[in-house]
């Protein structure tokens, strides 16, 4: 299974219906969310539309961890903010090419 533990936080990976990634925050959760592109039906169950960018990717609605960290904000243009924090980045763009 494709991993994302290894890259640093919020890092993001693309894989079939499902987006991975590290957290911003820089706790280490690996997260994994259902997304479907723009344009198509939503499926059921949770999920967010993604815009179809593979390198500056934007997704809807914004991302809450259930988790420790308690991390809540977006990815836009390829970018995470936090709107709790003023939109203060969290991280900066950490994007590399799938290898
Ligand atoms: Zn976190």
């Amino acid at each position: 299974m494709m991993s994302v533990k290894e890259h640093p936080p919020g890092y993001w990976l693309f894989v079939e219906e499902e987006m991975l990634f590290n957290c911003p925050c820089g706790c280490g959760y690996e997260g994994r969310l259902r997304t479907y592109l723009s344009g198509t039906i939503k499926p059921a169950g949770t999920s967010w539309m993604w815009d179809g960018d593979p390198v500056r990717p934007s997704l809807h609605p914004s991302i809450k961890r259930h988790t420790p960290c308690g991390f809540h904000g977006f990815l836009t243009d390829g970018k995470w903010n936090n709107p709790q924090a003023d939109g203060a980045l969290l991280a900066p763009n950490v994007y590399e090419a799938p290898r």
